[in-house]
């Protein structure tokens, strides 16, 4: 069975419009703050690895619980360069990973789940509003939309539960005009969008105005516990830090203990010019709401503040061995694949072309949200796992890692989610099989009206997946 998406499209009309997309994240097109490398030896007594938002937000409600406290972050390269720089900044209130996941894995907290989330999107606006951060942020909600027949049913069940509001296909076709779209569910509450990269530089900011130290260019290569406290060892020196957080997504962990818990999946995204009010005019999208549509591998799409189109997902990639590495990250059938799809959304954008394309690795555990732990005798949090859906959760993940170095019980720190592991990935080569029969297997289920096969239904059974 065909997908709408299997349509032939003039590769002309592909090669014209993706001819002068530079390569990188247009989001990291922005004037960034330098830091300096970390000098030499220091003391502090919390230490954060890793310059994105979770390491961020560490920093930051670290300061707020106790401005007393020295606080320092590392950062391997620059501040917001990976995922948490190129992402589609979809800030989504669920912790999840989305609805189904969350009540299939926990369904006796779920809805607690949900109310955490929610609480903090809103406190991620508020703070965004305390600390005055200039970040394109817009409260303007998630629209699902269905393009093959079968969804339409699934985005109606999402309605009868309580996800968002079910729209038909001349509704859904007069918010957002695609020739695509057969039905939507809009979920005008739970989604906001925001410039990545700008989230980035204002948390940084943030940070440094309340006296958080950042290093740039200092990896970390080693952790140990040392009595009471914590060495962190760099190119510059030995760090001494009584906490540490790491938080260092989708790259090798310090914590051998963690590794196999997560892959890197690439992720890959383009984004056009800028549209004329004329050319937005011919589609609509007068909500600006974040779009997804609802196959196993489906896009997601926004507008930017200046009405580009961020156009991304579909394809996600593993490579075999687990390797985070730059090279995977230019994928010209990945890119043609994008354009095509692009154009079959929006037909009457064929004057539109891409001013880029890029990719990030996505830190994919088997049950598709945050996982974290404690190591060191509890002087050690680490958080790992956000499978695509980060930017919202990393600031929820954040708390949790300070309540767990805190010691004392709270409502984030007594959770399921929280207290139990994923099952880790298989070593290679059984990861490699397994995760490219997942992603065969989804195809199918995708033209073949959804339907999961034995192999995708036993991994439900067992809890598994492989998700982006
Ligand atoms: C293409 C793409 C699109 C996405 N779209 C969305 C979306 O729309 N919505 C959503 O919610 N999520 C999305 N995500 C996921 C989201 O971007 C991430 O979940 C989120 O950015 C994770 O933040 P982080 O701080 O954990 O990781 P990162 O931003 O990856 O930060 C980790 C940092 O740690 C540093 N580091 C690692 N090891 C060390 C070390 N040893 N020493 C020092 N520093 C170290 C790294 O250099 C890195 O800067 C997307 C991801 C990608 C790649």
């Amino acid at each position: 069975m065909q997908t709408v998406f299997d349509r032939n499209v003039d590769p002309d009309l592909i090669a014209r419009a993706l001819g002068s997309a530079v390569f990188g994240s247009m989001w990291l097109d922005i004037p960034r703050p330098d830091y300096p490398a970390l000098p030499g030896e220091l003391t502090t007594d919390l230490l954060v690895v890793g310059g994105g938002y979770a390491g961020l937000w560490t920093a930051l409600h670290a300061k707020e619980r106790n401005p007393q406290a020295r606080v320092t972050l590392i950062e391997a390269e620059r501040v917001g360069w990976a995922a948490s720089g190129r992402n589609g900044g979809f800030v989504e209130a669920s912790i999840t990973h989305g609805a189904q996941n969350g009540k299939s894995r926990w369904p006796t907290e779920f809805e607690q789940l949900e109310k955490l989330g929610l609480a903090n999107l809103d406190g991620m606006q508020a703070d965004i509003a305390k600390y005055g951060m200039q970040v394109d942020w817009e409260r303007s909600g998630m629209l699902a939309v269905a393009t093959e027949p079968h969804q339409v049913e699934w985005l109606r069940e999402g309605a009868e539960v309580g996800e968002g509001r079910f729209l038909d296909q001349a509704a859904v076709r007069a918010e957002v005009a695609s020739p695509t779209y057969l039905a939507g569910l809009v979920a005008a509450e739970t989604c906001a969008i925001v410039h990545p990269a700008r989230l980035v530089c204002e948390l940084a900011r943030a940070c440094t105005e309340a006296g958080v130290q950042i290093f740039e260019h200092t990896p970390a290569l080693a952790v140990q516990r040392e009595g009471r406290s914590v060495q962190v060892t760099t190119r510059a020196g030995v760090i001494t830090a009584d906490q540490v957080v790491l938080a260092t997504n989708v790259f090798p962990s310090l914590l051998k203990r963690n590794r196999l818990h997560t892959v890197p999946v690439y992720d890959y995204v383009l984004a056009t010019e800028p549209l004329t009010a004329e050319q937005l005019d011919r589609i609509g999208w007068q909500s600006r709401q974040g779009i997804g549509d609802s196959a196993n591998q489906f896009h997601y799409y926004r507008l930017s503040a200046d009405n580009r189109i961020v156009w991304g997902g579909y394809d996600a990639v593993y490579h075999y061995g687990r390797r985070v590495d730059s090279m995977y990250e230019d994928r010209p059938e990945t890119y043609r694949k994008l354009a095509a799809h692009f154009f079959i959304t929006f037909p009457q954008l064929e004057d539109v072309r891409f001013s880029h394309r890029w990719a990030g690795a996505i830190d994919t555990n088997t049950r598709f949200c945050a996982h974290w732990g404690l190591a060191g005798r509890g002087r050690i949090a680490y958080v790992n796992g956000f499978t695509g859906l980060g930017v919202g959760a990393a600031r929820f993940a954040a708390d949790v890692c300070l309540d767990l170095l805190d010691g004392h019980p709270t409502e984030r720190t007594e959770l399921e989610m929280v207290n139990r592991k994923p099952l880790p990935f298989p070593p290679e080569p059984v990861a490699s099989i397994g995760i490219q029969a997942t992603r065969w297997s989804l195809n199918q289920a995708d033209h073949n009206a959804g339907k999961r096969n034995v192999f995708l239904r036993t991994l439900d059974r067992l809890g598994l997946g492989f998700d982006s």
